[in-house]
């Protein structure tokens, strides 16, 4: 369950990144990887050996030649393992199976009622994670559907990563007093779905899912990243010395309870009020307009009147982005990251985007900013099934 928390600079041409660079394609041979990592030719084929063993890693054919022996290529298998996925929303879950370089073999939306439990929930979405990885060819057979890859052949699960719209310990992989999932504070996600799949299965917060996929897919070059998730809720993933910082129980960019300027402060879900999730979270939105007389139902309502131009759902986006920006303002400060990228429905409202960005200029040191990149998540909506499987990947990796 405990993933293998070792410093950056230790992952150099480990195991984890001489897969990575066979499965972005930066490395296609065993002189590659010797070249890439600096390793000895013999430290990298005892490696490679150890992954093609594991089934992480196979050889196809032969590459091009320099002069002698035809080198054989390396290839990260498409079709012989998979790795389940679920990112579980406040009212859908997006599950999926990838293959072991990450890529979504197939994608499917589900309509959730988060509060049917987490027994009826989670043992649904298990249930369908079965079946894509049982029948991968099937990929059609719901409107939400997609694959990626358009892979067709059956492979053995690896194990299954889960995102929870709440505060997860990462450690026991348990649910700690979540805001809107009634029913699910103190469970146990990781014991009732170990007890009904035997694989591997790894939990973690949805921001944290959000950011290890933006990170993987977009910026894994670059070691300092903050990822703010702006849907129902909000939060945020940090990654530090290019892994995920969870902090000592994971609760670290958990930003949803910081305290914003704001008058009247609402009341929030944890007993204060004023929280940041009280103010600019897509549940305030919805709640502050229907405070103020308009008749809306949803996110997407909000979302809607926002792109119509509507002045109070525009006035609340902006004073959202604002609020966002107070926050992230401390964190780039603090941080000194390279990157800041909110992700989330509320990432496509342009007003609230408009008022962070500038309010981060504001309050933020030059030096922080000047070299800052500011950026929605481009990823869509396997994001967080992406990130989930990063971290079952890793684990694998790591494991062997
Ligand atoms: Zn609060």
């Amino acid at each position: 369950m405990t993933i293998d928390d070792a410093p950056r600079e230790a992952l150099r041409g480990g195991p984890r990144e001489l897969l990575r660079w066979v499965a972005t394609g930066a490395a296609v041979s065993r002189a590659d990887l010797s070249r890439l990592s600096g390793l000895s030719p013999s430290t990298v084929s005892q490696r490679v050996e150890a992954l093609i063993n594991q089934g992480l890693l196979e050889e196809t054919g032969a590459g091009r030649s320099r002069g002698g022996r035809r080198p054989r290529q390396l290839a990260v298998p498409t079709g012989g393992a998979v790795v389940g996925a679920i990112d579980l929303g406040a009212h859908h879950a997006r599950v999926g199976t990838l293959d072991l370089s990450g890529r979504v073999v197939q994608g499917r939306t589900l309509p959730v009622r988060i509060e049917d439990g987490p027994e009826q929930v989670l043992g649904a979405l298990l249930a369908e994670v079965a079946a894509l990885a049982a029948a991968p060819g099937d990929a059609t057979a719901s409107g939400t559907a997609s694959s990626a890859t358009g892979s067709t052949t059956a492979g053995a699960l690896r194990g299954i990563g889960i995102g929870i719209p709440g505060p997860v310990q990462h450690s026991t992989g348990r649910i700690v007093s979540p805001s809107r999932m009634p029913g699910w504070n103190g469970f146990d996600v990781a014991a009732f779905c170990a007890g009904r799949v035997d694989v591997p299965i790894i939990v973690d917060n949805d921001a944290n899912l959000m950011a290890l996929g933006a990170h993987r897919t977009a910026h894994s070059e670059l070691d300092h990243a903050v990822y703010i998730k702006a849907g129902t809720g909000i939060g945020s993933g940090v990654i530090s010395s290019g892994r995920l910082h969870r902090g000592a129980q994971g609760s670290a960019g958990d930003i949803s309870h910081c305290r914003v300027v704001a008058d009247p402060a609402p009341p929030c879900s944890c007993g204060n009020a004023g929280c940041l999730e009280a103010v600019a979270s897509g549940a305030a939105l919805v709640t502050a307009l229907r405070d103020q007389g308009v008749p809306v139902s949803d996110l997407t309502g909000v979302i809607r009147l926002i792109d119509d131009g509507d002045r109070h759902a525009t006035a609340l986006a902006r004073q959202a982005g604002r609020a966002i920006g107070e926050i992230l303002a401390v964190v780039v400060n603090f941080f000194n990251p390279q990157v800041v990228a909110i992700g989330g429905r509320l990432a496509d409202c342009e007003p609230l985007l408009a008022s962070m960005r500038a309010t981060l200029y504001e309050r933020c040191l030059p030096l922080a900013t000047q070299t800052l990149l500011i950026e929605r998540v481009a990823t869509g909506q396997d994001v967080g099934i992406t990130g989930a499987a990063h971290l079952v990947i890793d684990h694998v990796v790591a494991a062997n």
